[in-house]
């Protein structure tokens, strides 16, 4: 696993174990900050919170199908959490590299490979802000999945994001990016269907307060413990704008994995964006 990030700081043993968001948490809008709330508990608690078999029921065969007709071979998964993406893709035999800004999320990526069909993924540790410093080579496609790109709370980090997911793809390559619908949020119209991505069916997750720049989360386990994330409320054409700008010719989004949807409708969208 690389172990460099320009944004390195010496780490306070507490913040291993337990997410950290001070008296005023609902302040706490730092890209930064992801690395304080993906540690201990809910690294423990988050294929609890996904679900990977219903999550694969719900998804059924979408993003391999999206690669295979674009003859993608090798995929660069940028968000891989505790892996799932990046198991189903080996699973289907695309070559995958697996990164995260995430130490411990990626250890529980790494034994989950093997655990699942025995795959040990090339984890690699990274930022997003500084990707090509720390993965090499180049992918036939890049995916940021699981409502991720909303951990970065500034216009510049989402550009300087989104370029250096362009600076990894081959001159055709495909960056597929999620989000939540967080305009039916924002706008007072979600209907909280958690069928597609949080799947656990004993999981509360719940918006615990919502702003144009904060979207706090709440999630609640059947053992009584709980969770917060904080996370930037990307609306859906605002994002789809931002692969405009940096240089992505064609942008197809989709909800719920449907081409044809109505904006306040579906949880998720899907943003397939083609550099050629
Ligand atoms: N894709 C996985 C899934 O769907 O289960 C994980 C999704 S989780 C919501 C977001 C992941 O993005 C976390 O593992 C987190 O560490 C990572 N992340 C957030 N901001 C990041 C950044 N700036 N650079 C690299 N990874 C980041």
């Amino acid at each position: 696993m690389t172990n460099a990030n320009a944004t390195d700081r010496t780490i306070d043993p507490l913040a291993l174990r337990h997410q950290i968001f001070g008296d005023e948490p609902l302040r706490v809008r730092d890209t930064d900050h992801y690395t304080q709330e993906y540690v201990g508990g809910l690294v423990d608690k988050w294929d609890e919170l996904i679900d990977w078999d219903r999550r694969a029921e719900g998804e059924g065969r979408f993003f391999v199908d999206q690669l295979r007709t674009r003859g993608v071979r090798r995929v660069l998964d940028v968000a891989t959490g505790t892996g799932f993406h990046s198991v189903r893709l080996l699973d289907e035999g695309f070559e995958t590299v697996s990164a995260d800004g995430s130490p411990q999320m990626l250890a529980r990526a790494f034994r989950n490979g093997l655990e699942h069909g025995g795959h040990v993924l090339r984890t690699v540790r990274a930022d997003w802000r500084w990707l090509n410093r720390d993965v090499h080579g180049e992918f036939d496609a890049v995916i940021c999945l699981g409502n991720s790109f909303t951990h970065l709370f500034s216009e510049h980090d989402r550009r300087k994001a989104l370029a250096e997911f362009y600076a990894m793809l081959t001159h055709d390559g495909v960056l597929i990016i999620d989000q939540r619908n967080y305009d039916a949020v924002l706008d007072g119209t979600a209907g909280g269907n958690r069928t597609y991505y949080y799947c656990g069916a004993r999981v509360t997750a719940e918006p615990h307060h919502v702003d144009e720049g904060l979207a706090r989360y709440r999630y609640a386990f059947p053992d009584g413990s709980e969770y917060f994330l904080n996370m930037f409320p990307l609306r859906k054409d605002y994002l789809r704008g931002l692969l405009r700008d940096v240089g992505f010719q064609r942008v197809d989004t989709f909800g719920d994995f449907q081409a044809d949807y109505s904006d306040g409708e579906p949880d998720y969208f899907v943003h397939v964006a083609e550099k050629q």
